[in-house]
């Protein structure tokens, strides 16, 4: 019998995935995590039924919510992580040997646990001294820290369940505090393509625009993601994420990557005007 891992992206559309075998299937304190082998895209983690890695386009995530804040500021040094549990996102920044200090806030440690069995292609680096592991909510970490991190990366599941509070104002009022003056938040701020989460991320996005003076939008193309066209955000107090690009700077550190670089850096914060009119309205 054939199996199938399917997601429903909206009431009328599915997205499917072949599956050799399941691997893991456990109620967490806080969501249901599974865990699947396949031949098209390798191993699968989701959680409560949503695709959140993938071993074939797991880069292209990763690439894009790390590279486009670390080539805007190369003199990042410590950093705060929200969410992030399967560890691609830790991967990618500790290739750079100007990173001092990571703090990894991650609500399940669950999912921790069973990415560093599962999934070592994204959890290989969650024991490195630099990265400090805090297993609580995200939410409560932020509050009362001041002018601490030079990034945030919110790295988290969607505006619902254990995510939501990270898409609210008091959230993302909190992270401004946290920052210190060249600070920089990014976030995974969904798909605009079908109508489910349009409107919750841009009320997510004007909450951002509110709190931050420079609040952007970026995009990537994600196969295995709602639509294949994912949005990032970009808020900052100082930097302006194309005109503040260190192209060259960043060029030479000789990072090989497979979906950023510097080009596609300008293009990516280009957005489609379907994309800028759900975002202006109210
Ligand atoms: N790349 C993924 C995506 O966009 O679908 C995100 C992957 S990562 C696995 C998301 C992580 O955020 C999960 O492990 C989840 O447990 C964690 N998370 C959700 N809400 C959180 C919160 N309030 N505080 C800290 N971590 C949270």
């Amino acid at each position: 019998m054939e199996l199938w891992y399917t997601e429903n992206h909206t009431e009328e559309a599915r997205f499917s995935i072949k599956i050799d075998k399941q691997l893991v299937s456990l109620q967490s304190d806080f969501q249901r995590i599974d865990i699947f082998e396949s031949k098209e895209f390798g191993r699968i983690l989701t959680l409560d039924g949503c695709l959140m890695v993938t071993e074939k386009d797991e880069f292209i995530y990763h690439d894009m919510i790390t590279h486009v804040p670390m080539a805007v500021n190369p003199e990042i040094r410590k950093i705060l992580v929200i969410g992030a549990g399967d560890g691609g996102t830790i991967r990618e920044l500790l290739r750079y040997e100007t990173i001092e200090h990571i703090d990894m806030v991650e609500i399940d440690e669950d999912v921790v646990k069973l990415c560093k069995e599962y999934l070592p292609q994204t959890a290989c680096k969650l024991t490195d001294p630099k990265v400090h592991l805090y297993f609580e909510d995200g939410l409560r970490f932020v509050r009362g820290k001041e002018s601490e991190y030079d990034l945030i990366i919110v790295d988290s599941t969607d505006p619902f369940g254990p995510g939501e509070g990270l898409f609210t104002k008091e959230f993302y009022g909190n992270c401004y505090r946290a920052l210190k003056e060249n600070g920089i938040l990014v976030n995974q701020h969904e798909s605009m393509y079908y109508s489910s989460y349009a409107a919750s991320m841009t009320r997510a996005h004007k909450r951002i625009q509110d709190t931050f003076p420079v609040a952007k939008i970026y995009q990537a193309h994600i196969p295995t993601y709602p639509s294949g066209h994912w949005l990032f955000g970009f808020a900052s107090k100082k930097y302006d994420p194309v005109e503040d690009l260190k192209a060259e700077e960043w060029n030479k550190l000789g990072l090989k990557t497979r979906y950023y670089n510097t080009e596609l850096h300008l293009g990516s914060f280009a957005i489609p005007n379907y994309v800028k009119e759900q975002l202006e309205e109210s």
